[in-house]
């Protein structure tokens, strides 16, 4: 049961081989007999049994939708109403939000049955969810290996088929890096799909929210839902509900194309900076497989080049804390969250809830935030790394003249050992060089499980990349879903799964 897609779930609740009743218990007890993974964060039965009795109650009205009954694990940074809102951090360890954030309401609107909170780097900033203040988690592959990060425990939820399906969030790769590392697939939209409302902020004009699943086909539907207009968003965008499925098993580019050749016409650019010396051969050779087997579906492989991919770090990590510095200010331990047991006056009660409240991680960047928007300093590097972003969007468009979409990996190598890179935050950033320059550019990004790693990796998934230009989601996830009609990487599962 817990290995079908949602489609196959769909099926199994609409002729009531089972209900979304049972269906919750048998996800419920998968993640307490998986919590040596530490994926989750709030597991909460009797909120999750209340709404899959309410979904089975709408189900037995004759009430139809696609998503009704199903389950779903939301990470632990969208607020919900009931249960923890933690963001991973010591600062909102208690918090029990009075409302829903977008995302949240929009599924359970939907029908879709709230299985728990996952875990996540502190306020999601990370590449290996161990930043977390409730400790790291296990990729399911390889108890020894991180899962990625942030979204970090919503990947291993759904790897390890806790979850057929949980939300992320991306900022500069937080849901493409850790489904990489776990073998699932991933989305992040185009910045503004998305409702932000109720999405505790790390840097506003990156955070963009997706689905995390097995297949394409089960994002394209779990996409649909969450997105859409939100006036309570500044930033999201005037635009209608999409219908991502509605390519999913088209040909590319007219019906004429060969049944073995649906992609015929498709341009993928490959991005030289994206092949260069920083990949790892195993990730290399499990991506050139997946591009030949493009090849073979009828795409052609065009060469592009995007020059500014290595300063996205510099810009990345100039832009992301900037904004934090400034989101994070709100954590006084007047309004809400942790406040110090002891202090002299206000300012000590600040210094000191501040001081207890946030890790290692979220306080470096408060402190390089804080310095880059410092008068004397602002021009010299918030202003510089603005302006180089406007550049990085640019090359992407000059890219999109030659080629249709975009591939290459989502990270230079397959996931690394835990207490590997923790001590040294300028390896983990590196780690992020496929995936800044997308979320820079406000473009969305999906990542594919293509492969494996070799050696002593072996069980390490790969993943490949695809980005499109502004507003193509359903365009990518029909060009994901093609290769996954022809391999079956995504539907390998852990030992033991
Ligand atoms: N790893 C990046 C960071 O640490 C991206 C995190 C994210 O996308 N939330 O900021």
């Amino acid at each position: 049961m817990h290995q079908k897609s949602l489609t196959e779930l769909r099926a199994a609740l609409d002729t009531k081989q089972v209900s979304a009743l049972e269906l919750a218990q048998h996800f419920l007890q998968r993640i307490e007999a998986a919590r040596e993974l530490n994926a989750f964060i709030d597991v909460n039965p009797p909120l999750t049994l209340d709404a899959a009795r309410a979904a089975d109650q709408r189900l037995a009205r004759g009430e139809r939708g696609p998503l009704l009954g199903l389950p779903v694990a939301h990470k632990d940074v969208f607020v919900t109403r009931g249960w923890k809102s933690s963001a991973g951090s010591r600062m909102l360890a208690d918090y029990v939000s009075p409302f829903d954030a977008t995302v949240v309401e929009r599924l359970a609107a939907a029908g879709m049955v709230t299985l728990g909170k996952t875990n996540m780097d502190e306020f999601a900033m990370g590449s290996s969810n161990e930043n977390s203040f409730f400790g790291p988690v296990r990729n399911p592959w390889d108890r020894n290996a991180v899962p990625g990060g942030s979204s970090g425990g919503s990947a291993a939820a759904v790897a390890a088929a806790l979850a057929p399906v949980a939300t992320g969030t991306d900022t500069g790769g937080s849901i493409r890096q850790p489904a990489s590392l776990t073998g699932i697939t991933g989305i992040k939209p185009t910045y503004g799909r998305v409702s932000r409302y109720g999405m505790i902020a790390f840097a506003s004009s990156l955070d963009q929210g997706g689905p995390m699943a097995r297949s394409a086909a089960d994002c394209a539907l779990v996409l649909g839902a969450m997105s859409g207009f939100d006036p309570r968003d500044s930033t999201s965008l005037q635009r209608d509900v999409e219908d991502y499925t509605r390519w999913l098993g088209k040909p590319w580019q007219d019906a004429g194309a060969l049944a073995d050749r649906p992609l015929a016409g498709l341009r993928i650019g490959l991005p030289r900076e994206y092949f260069g010396a920083g990949l790892s051969g195993d990730v290399r050779a499990a991506i050139d497989a997946a591009l030949r087997q493009y090849e073979e579906l009828g795409a052609i492989l065009v060469d592009v080049s995007l020059p500014k991919t290595e300063l996205s770090i510099p810009v990345y990590y100039v832009i992301a804390p900037a904004e934090a510095s400034s989101n994070l200010s709100r954590f006084d331990g007047v309004r809400y969250g942790h406040r110090a047991a002891e202090y002299r006056d206000l300012l000590d009660m600040y210094k000191k809830t501040r001081s207890e409240g946030f890790g290692a991680e979220v306080k470096r960047r408060i402190l390089v935030g804080t310095y880059v928007l410092s008068h004397g300093y602002y021009d010299a590097y918030y202003l510089q790394a603005q302006k180089i972003r406007r550049i990085i969007a640019q090359d992407f468009q000059d890219a999109f003249e030659q080629c249709d979409m975009i591939m290459g990996p989502v990270s230079p190598s397959v996931a690394w050992n835990l207490g590997e890179k923790a001590d040294d935050p300028l390896q983990m950033y590196l780690a992020d060089i496929y995936t800044l320059s997308t979320s820079l550019a406000g473009l969305p990004g999906m990542s594919v499980p293509c492969g494996f790693g070799t050696g002593p990796h072996a069980a390490r998934p790969v993943g490949l990349q695809i980005i499109g230009n502004y507003f193509n989601e359903a365009r990518m996830l029909q060009v994901a879903d093609a290769f996954q009609r022809v391999t079956d990487w995504h539907r390998q599962v852990p030992a033991g799964v």
